[in-house]
């Protein structure tokens, strides 16, 4: 197996495409940045670093009624744009590099959906999906809109309040009394609803990540784009893939975890770096 070649860290669409064009079948990684043009902000900065409050920990989530409270609250105004959300011309760029088979496995960080929306058919929601609501207890699933609603109806005085969107539909909102804010539990069992995302804190489930493995291993190249990597759960495909001797190339606007693993980096938005897979 070769390795990886001699790095071209040249930021330029036109050597993005002579890497596409040398591999047939790419293993597609996606995060924030490839939906911050859809409105979603993204969670880090240039330097990698938190550019706001860090998202709720699961462990609060399950262990902290009023932390709970919190996220919903939040999380109501969060909802909104995440719902309202369109997806941008690098969603439909990659939409487009699988109809011409360039794609083998998509696995996206983003819990928006964005990438299904423009049409991508074989997607990995890494991190879940935040359209979906799932029991704590039964494990049952439900749709978060149908939950929006009833929190809306339970919280006129929350439903009205308007907040600085999160990327994971959460929202700063402060100063206000989260204790009051009404949660509904399970229908089927009384248990604790979470939204059907994975929470900084917990795991992707085993399954998930066994299946981008598998994947991954049928690949020849990967293609990273706006991820920082600086979760694990993303960061360990690229250790795969790198341990795998094969190339490596990340769209991102600032820097990476993995920026010493890239044949090739290109620092620009996701749009106009993917512009030259457009049909
Ligand atoms: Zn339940």
């Amino acid at each position: 197996m070769s390795r990886v070649e001699v790095p071209l860290r040249v930021a330029s669409p036109d050597s993005l495409a002579e890497f596409v064009e040398r591999q047939s079948r790419l293993f597609v990684l996606t995060g924030a940045g490839c939906s911050t043009d859809s409105g979603i902000p993204d969670y880090r900065d240039a330097a990698g670093e938190w550019k706001r409050r860090p998202p709720i920990m699961f462990q609060a989530f399950v262990a902290d009624e009023r932390a709970r409270k919190r996220y919903w609250a939040r999380s109501l105004a969060g909802f909104r744009r995440m719902r309202t959300a369109r997806p941008n011309e690098a969603h439909h760029s990659l939409a487009s590099l699988e109809r011409r088979g360039r794609i083998v496995q998509l696995v996206t960080q983003n819990v928006d959906g964005l990438h299904q929306a423009a049409g991508s058919q074989n997607v990995i929601d890494l991190h879940g999906r935040i359209d979906t609501v799932r029991c704590m207890g039964c494990g049952r699933r439900s749709s978060r809109e149908q939950l929006q609603l009833e929190l809306e109806r339970r919280n006129p005085e929350f439903a009205a309040l308007d907040a600085v969107e999160a990327p994971d539909g959460d929202a700063d909102l402060d100063n206000v009394a989260f204790e009051t804010f009404d949660v509904p539990a399970c229908d089927s069992c009384g248990g604790l609803l979470k939204p059907d995302v994975v929470f900084f804190g917990e795991g992707v489930p085993a399954g998930r990540v066994h299946r981008a493995m598998t994947a991954l291993e049928c690949s020849d190249a990967m293609l990273v784009v706006g991820s920082s990597l600086m979760v694990y759960s993303g960061y360990r495909f690229v250790r795969a893939m790198a341990d795998a001797g094969k190339p490596i190339a990340a769209i991102n606007l600032g820097r990476t975890r993995a920026d010493d693993l890239l044949a090739l980096k290109v620092t620009d938005r996701c749009t106009s770096a993917l512009r030259v897979f457009a049909m």
